[in-house]
C-alpha cells in the first residue's frame, strides 16, 4: 500500500544524504505520477489524524497527484470528504480516490480544464450536489514550461501559464466563495521561486509571485467575512511536474542544491496544508508557509 517504505525511511532518517533519481522525462504536461521512478511518497504511514477536519468538505485542485494528493490523503485522515480536480490523469486520480475511500472518507474526482471559468462553476455545482457544503478550497494546480531565455517564451506559453496558474485561482475562488460560511478557508500553492526567482522559469515565477499577492489581498478582503486565506510555498518536491518539465539529465540532481541537499517528498508538505485548513491556524491569515528544505526566503 505504501510505495517504497524503505525509501521513506531513508529520506527521514538520513536527511543529510543526497537523493539521486534516475534520469527521466515525460513528454506531456501534466505528468503522470504512476510512471515516475521512484514513485513519489504521498503518505506518511505514521501520520495519525485526530479529527481536525471532521465533517468538513475540501476541494483540492491538482488533487490527483503530487502535493495535492498528499494534502488530500492527510485531509481524509483528519476526517474531511475531498473533491479532487485534475486535467486528464484518470489513473492517478483513481488511486487517490481509492486511498481516501480506504480511509473511510468520500472522494469525488472531477476531470476538467480549469483554464475555463465554466469548469470552476461545474466543480462547485457537483460538490454541492454530492456533499452540500464547501469549507476548504485548496488552489493547487499548476504548470511550468522551462525556457533558457524570455525570448523563447511564446505568447501562447505566456497565456497558458498565466491562465492556468493564476487566472484559474480567481475562477475557482469566485465560484466557491458565495457558498462559504464563516470559518471556511482558502489555501493557495505558490513556490519558492516567487521569493528566489528562477532563471529558467520567468513566467512561472511571475505567476507564483502573483499568487502571494493574491493571497495577501484576498485575506484582507475576506477577514470581515471570517474566511482565512493563506499559502504554502514548496521548494523542490518530487512530483510529476518535474519529469514533465525538465530535461531527463536535470532530474538526477533535482533538489540537491537546497541546504538539506535533497528534494522534498509530497508527504512532507501535507501537515502544512492540514495546519492552514484547521482551527489550529485560526489566528493566521494572509501568510505563506515555506516548506523548502531550509532555503531562507526574505519573508
Ligand atoms: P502535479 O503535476 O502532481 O500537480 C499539478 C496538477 O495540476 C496536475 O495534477 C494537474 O491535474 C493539474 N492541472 C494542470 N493544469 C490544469 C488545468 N488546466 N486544469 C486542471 N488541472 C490542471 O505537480 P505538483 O508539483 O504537485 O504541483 C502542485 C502545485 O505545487 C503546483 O501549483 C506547483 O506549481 C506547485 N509547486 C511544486 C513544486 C515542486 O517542486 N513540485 C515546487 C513549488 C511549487
Ligand atoms: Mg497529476
Amino acid at each position: 500500500m505504501y510505495p517504497k517504505y524503505c525509501y521513506y525511511s531513508k529520506v527521514t532518517k538520513c536527511q543529510s544524504q543526497p537523493i539521486v533519481f534516475p534520469a527521466q522525462h515525460q513528454d506531456v504536461q501534466p505528468g503522470l505520477e504512476y510512471l515516475m521512478d521512484p514513485l513519489p511518497i504521498a503518505e506518511n504511514p505514521e501520520y495519525r489524524g485526530s479529527g481536525k477536519l471532521a465533517g468538513k468538505v475540501a476541494i483540492i485542485t491538482g488533487g490527483d497527484s503530487g502535493i495535492g494528493r498528499a494534502a488530500a490523503i492527510a485531509f481524509a485522515k483528519e476526517g474531511a470528504n475531498v473533491v479532487i480536480v485534475y486535467l486528464y490523469e484518470h489513473r492517478d486520480a483513481e488511486y487517490t480516490k481509492r486511498r481516501i475511500e480506504e480511509l473511510g472518507q468520500q472522494c469525488l474526482a472531477i476531470a476538467g480544464d480549469l483554464r475555463s471559468p465554466l469548469v470552476s462553476q461545474e466543480v462547485v455545482r457537483r460538490t454541492l450536489k454530492g456533499f452540500g457544503q464547501i469549507d476548504i478550497l485548496v488552489n493547487n494546480h499548476g504548470v511550468q514550461f522551462p525556457q533558457c531565455s524570455i525570448l523563447e517564451i511564446t505568447d501562447a506559453q505566456l497565456e497558458d501559464t498565466f491562465r492556468t496558474n493564476i487566472f484559474a485561482f480567481f475562477y475557482m475562488t469566485k465560484a466557491v466563495l458565495p457558498h462559504m460560511a464563516r470559518g471556511s478557508c482558502i489555501i493557495n500553492t505558490t513556490s519558492v521561486t516567487a521569493y528566489e526567482g528562477n532563471r529558467y522559469l520567468i513566467d512561472y515565477s511571475a505567476t507564483k509571485g502573483a499568487i502571494v499577492a493574491f493571497t495577501r489581498s484576498l485575506s484582507l478582503s475576506l477577514a470581515d467575512a471570517g474566511i482565512r486565506v493563506n499559502a504554502v510555498a514548496p521548494g523542490p518536491i518530487w512530483t510529476p511536474l518535474q519529469p514533465a518539465s525538465w530535461p531527463a539529465e536535470y532530474i538526477t540532481t533535482f533538489g540537491t542544491d537546497t541546504p538539506m541537499k535533497r528534494p522534498g517528498q509530497p508527504f512532507e508538505l501535507a501537515p502544512a496544508y492540514v495546519y492552514l485548513a484547521s482551527q489550529d491556524s485560526g489566528y493566521v491569515s494572509g501568510q505563506v508557509l515555506h516548506v523548502n528544505g531550509g532555503t531562507i526566503t526574505s519573508t
